[in-house]
């Protein structure tokens, strides 16, 4: 899979993210300002991972270049 110049692939979990599945940044100045200014919505989580996961998908789908 192609990097991005400014971050991550699509599909990448963020190198914030720990094992369990936290941000270590949380809370932090260092956490970036797009991640502490985004609002969930429950299109956006769904009622679990999986949903939320298959949404994430489908914006990646649908912006892809
Ligand atoms: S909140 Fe932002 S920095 Fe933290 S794990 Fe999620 S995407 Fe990464």
């Amino acid at each position: 899979m192609p990097g991005h110049a400014n971050g991550k692939a699509a599909a990448e979990p963020c190198a914030n993210l720990s094992s369990d599945l936290r941000c270590r940044l949380w809370a932090q100045v260092e956490r970036p300002s797009c991640c502490a200014g985004l609002k969930p919505s429950d299109e956006m989580c769904g009622d679990n991972r999986q949903q939320a996961l298959a949404w994430l998908s489908a914006l990646e789908l649908a912006s892809r270049p």
